[in-house]
């Protein structure tokens, strides 16, 4: 039995760990891997006090201040269930259950799927939803990016240096976000930018050969021929696994939550990219796991005094 248990050990879970930890609070975290997303977000240019570094390098630097406060995570296995039981969280996961007074979830998100044809065929033989990880295969290949936000123009700004030509499909009339971001993407000489294009096939056989699209302008089918293809069109909240039915979210299934970071569950805050703050980033993520630290620390308080 544990006062906390801290779920996801990226930027919100471990930086909610450090305060538990300082605080003296008796937790536990655990997690399927070390650093979630943030070790596949490549260059890492906005981490305030750290100039430029890339995710891998900043998820070392997190580990090493796990380690000086001697907080040892628990990975390797992905929870199936947390429930609440009266008073008390029940977390299951690997045949072991955890049980704690309150719950700070910090699952982050995975990629959105296009549910188009043959997306599943062909995941992993030519199509990826990471391009930080699998970009580099593609050296002097041509290539599609779907997507148009700030995922797709990043995708497309790495790709420029890789691929000999990659194109970013987006069903919108502009690229959407940064607007730094997308200044640099249509300076990209390899890249070309096509708007309004839904995108509705994958071919291939054994491999990725072209994607098809519908051109909302003009109403055409049409196609693209590549060895590869990214897809960034959103995230889905890492939630499957909770059995909490009052739970609140909202309508892309992320949890609601206060400014304390407690949802509307008595002794359940959540911290992150599973969250419904507008911004998904590292620091923002950081932030909210202090918050939701401290939050639960006072909630825990309140309930011993
Ligand atoms: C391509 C890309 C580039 C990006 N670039 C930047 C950038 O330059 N700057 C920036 O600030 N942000 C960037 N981001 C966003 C940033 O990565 C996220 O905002 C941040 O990682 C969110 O942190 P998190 O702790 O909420 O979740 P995550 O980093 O997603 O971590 C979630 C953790 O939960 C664990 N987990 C998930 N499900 C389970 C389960 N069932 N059981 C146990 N554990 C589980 C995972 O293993 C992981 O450790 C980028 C993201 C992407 C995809």
């Amino acid at each position: 039995m544990f006062d906390v248990i801290i779920i996801g050990a990226s930027a919100a879970g471990c930086s909610a760990a450090i305060y538990l930890a300082r605080r003296n609070i008796n937790f536990k975290l655990v997690s399927f891997d070390f650093g979630g997303e943030m070790v596949l977000s490549g260059e890492v240019s906005n981490y305030p006090g750290l100039g430029q570094t890339n995710g891998i390098e900043l998820a070392q630097k997190f580990s090493e201040h796990l380690e000086l406060y001697k907080i040892k995570p628990e990975l390797g296995y992905k929870v199936a269930s947390l429930e609440k039981v009266g008073d008390i969280f029940s977390v299951k996961f690997n045949g072991s259950e955890y049980r704690a007074k309150a719950v700070i979830l910090a699952t982050g998100s995975h990629p959105r799927e296009l549910g188009i044809l043959g997306e599943k065929e062909l995941r992993g033989k030519g199509l990826s939803y990471c391009t930080v990880c699998d970009g580099p295969i593609f050296k002097d290949k041509d290539i599609v990016i779907i997507g148009g936000g700030d995922s797709a123009s990043e995708a497309g700004i790495m790709m420029n240096e890789i691929a000999k030509k990659a194109y970013v499909l987006t069903k919108n009339s502009v690229m959407k976000g940064d607007t730094s971001l997308i200044k640099k993407l249509q300076r990209c000489k390899n890249v070309e930018i096509i708007t309004e294009a839904q995108t509705t096939k994958i071919d291939g056989e054994k491999f990725v050969s072209g994607v098809g699209y519908k051109d909302l302008k003009t109403g055409q089918e049409k196609f693209l021929s590549a060895e590869g293809v990214f897809v960034h069109i959103g995230m889905i909240p890492n939630t499957d696994f909770l059995k909490i039915p009052e739970l609140k979210t909202n309508e892309l299934r992320e949890i609601i939550i206060d400014k304390s970071c407690q949802t509307n569950v008595s002794g359940f805050f959540a911290a992150g990219d599973l969250t419904d703050v507008q911004h998904k980033q590292i620091g923002i993520a950081v932030g909210q796991g202090i918050c939701a630290a401290l939050s639960c620390v006072d909630y825990l308080n309140k309930l011993s005094a």
